[in-house]
């Protein structure tokens, strides 16, 4: 008998099936039909250019003076300094370094961190659908139950009614997205208003995710959940330094929230990674005290990126959609074909070299939209290369 093979089957046997709902991402899916299709990788959201060289020089100053050990566990105090810094000049808020700022491997871990500090089983969560794929599998792991409510398709507005209608005692969070991935949306004064408004009665923590702070369009400006009287208090905020540095592999991110919840965070934080790169956190400290404006320039660098998306397909029969913020947009296919997204987008990817995110895979029961995510945080030329592909797509 081939000992090997009798191992591994036995093993399998009692696995728990945790995540049963849970597929493959759609952004490991997309990128390797990609790849497998030599075709031009508008799907996985991640920028086509390098970070700053400044910051490559003072990562690898880190690391060749020192900075190659355990950080403490939330984080270099001077890189939390640098961030409240940042949150008091873009946003006006003060936040304590010391104990409200905790520095994560990745939003990824940020969220998971926060969902599972607040989250008891039993509890119910809000989601936002089309809603980003790694809240409903920390959710579900921690025990609660995903209520998925849709934004406005026409409009891209967010759902204030609706999420007052789910709203009940079991309540316990409400995952917001802003700017949102996928649908570029953002949070106006008038959305958090109404949050604060019908959230109120029953204390609903609110968890921000606001990796896309930085990129934001047409004077729109980001307003984060810190920044909201009546709901500051029981919110957490998530942000990425991967999208502001252009260094998604590098999955640095932060979590700001009070004193109390931040505790909570430490707590289960501790035991998942207990403390992020050392190195990439000096380099980035370094970096943002010596360049206090590159956020601020953010907004027009992508602006000009999305305006040039957008413009070069005008004329086409690809439904434009608004983008207020983010580094997506959203194109409709109806004029093409009448399949899922996800069947669409295969066929674009591997007939028509063309790779994007299909939408319903962030849909409860994957309902069709009728809408496509392109990622156009991509060098000139691959844009227009892209709009070349997309406008020889045969018509209905
Ligand atoms: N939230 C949203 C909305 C995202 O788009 C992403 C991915 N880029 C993340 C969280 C995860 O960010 P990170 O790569 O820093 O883990
Ligand atoms: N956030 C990125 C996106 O929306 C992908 C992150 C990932 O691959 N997990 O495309």
């Amino acid at each position: 008998m081939n000992i090997e093979g009798h191992i591994l089957t036995s093993l399998f046997v009692d696995i728990p099936n945790k995540l049963s709902g849970v597929k493959e991402s759609i952004f490991s899916v997309m990128s390797s039909m990609a790849k497998a299709h030599d075709a031009l990788n508008l799907s996985q959201g991640f920028p086509e250019f390098d970070p700053p060289k400044q910051l490559l020089e003072e990562v690898n100053w880190a690391m060749n003076n020192g900075y190659n050990q355990y950080a403490p566990m939330p984080g270099y105090i001077e890189l939390r300094e640098q961030i409240a810094q940042k949150e008091l000049e873009l946003h006006g808020h003060d936040v304590h370094s010391s104990d409200e700022i905790t520095v994560t491997p990745g939003a990824t871990v940020a969220l998971f961190a926060c969902i599972h500090a607040i989250v008891e089983p039993g509890d119910e969560v809000i989601l936002l659908d089309p809603a980003y794929d790694s809240y409903q599998a920390a959710v579900e792991w921690a025990g609660g139950k995903c209520v998925r409510i849709p934004m406005n398709l026409k409009d891209l507005s967010f759902p204030t009614e609706q999420i007052n209608d789910k709203l009940n005692p079991r309540t316990k969070l409400i995952i917001i997205t802003t700017p949102h991935n996928p649908l570029g949306a953002v949070m106006t004064d008038e959305d958090w208003k109404a949050l604060t408004q019908i959230t109120e009665p029953i204390g609903t923590f609110i968890l921000s995710d606001e990796v896309y702070e930085h990129m934001v369009f047409d004077q729109k400006k980001h307003k984060s959940v810190l920044q909201v009287e009546g709901l500051k208090e029981r919110s957490m905020k998530v942000s990425s330094f991967g999208k502001t540095f252009h260094s998604t592999g590098w999955k640095m991110g932060y979590v700001i929230a009070n004193n109390k919840i931040t505790k909570s965070i430490r707590r289960l934080y501790q035991f998942v990674n207990f403390s992020t790169h050392s190195a990439t956190q000096m380099g980035l400290t370094r970096f943002m005290s010596t360049n206090p404006n590159w956020e601020r320039e953010l907004s027009t660098f992508y602006e000009k990126k999305r305006n040039l998306f957008q413009e070069s397909l005008v004329g086409s029969k690809w439904k434009i959609y608004p983008c207020s913020g983010s580094y997506f947009q959203i194109l409709g296919f109806d004029a093409f074909s009448h399949e899922a997204d996800d069947e669409f987008a295969s066929t674009l990817t591997q007939q028509h070299g063309i790779a994007s995110i299909p939408i319903n895979v962030f849909n409860e029961n994957a309902s069709r939209t009728g809408l496509l995510r392109f990622c156009f945080a991509k060098s000139d030329e691959t844009l227009i290369a892209a709009v070349n592909k997309l406008k020889q797509i045969p018509t209905l």
